[in-house]
């Protein structure tokens, strides 16, 4: 099977660490937009500074901007094999760009992997990652939004894949090694 697929959940649920790992091991891309973002917000570029005053809110930067940066990601040749989706989509019509992005590359989604994580152990989550990563979308206030934006925003993206019969879950709380082992059945790997 191949493997393109969408890691779903809230900030802070863990889906950048095994993404990254598994992205690895299965020798398909992994592509976070937020890391995108943070790296053309550091290096200046155009597409950075339009970001950047909605990345420092915790506001989603908007479709123009992400869409086509997304676009030419899934272009690029290590892209080809498959891919792991961290932090995209976040929107119903971001979720539907990509299903046009993909089907002019003549490719399609496999499966949508949901992460499970209960709302008092994300606040926790982010407090403490906070004073290890130092990421300036991570204060008090812009945590908030960001759990905000997720419950209004990206939470609708359950039923859509639902609909779609692409979503499963895993528990995304507990041992990294345990969570790693519940992606890779649920994908059959
Ligand atoms: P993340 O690292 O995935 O938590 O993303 C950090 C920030 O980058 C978010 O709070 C947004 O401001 C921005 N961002 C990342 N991915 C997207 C996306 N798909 N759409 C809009 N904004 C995004």
């Amino acid at each position: 099977m191949s493997m393109r697929v969408v890691f779903l959940g809230p900030p802070g649920a863990g889906k950048g660490t095994q993404a990254r790992e598994l992205a690895r091991e299965w020798g398909v891309a992994h592509v976070a937009t937020g890391d995108m973002l943070r790296d053309a917000i550091a290096a200046g570029t155009a597409l950075g500074r339009q970001a950047r005053t909605y990345y420092d809110r915790g506001e989603l930067v908007p479709d123009t901007l992400v869409v086509g940066m997304l676009g030419e990601r899934l272009q690029a040749p290590d892209a080809a094999k498959g891919f792991i989706l961290d932090g995209f989509p976040r929107t119903i019509a971001q979720a539907e760009s990509l299903e046009r992005v993909l089907k002019d590359l003549g490719q399609e989604l496999d499966r949508v992997v949901f992460f499970e994580v209960s709302e008092p152990e994300l606040l926790q989550r982010l407090t403490a990652r906070r004073a290890v990563e130092q990421r300036v979308d991570d204060t008090d206030e812009t945590v908030k939004n960001r759990l905000h934006v997720y419950a209004t925003q990206t939470a609708p993206l359950l039923e859509y894949y639902r609909n779609r019969s692409r979503l499963v879950a895993v528990p995304g709380e507990g041992p990294i090694d345990a969570i790693r082992g519940a992606i890779r059945q649920v994908l059959g790997r």
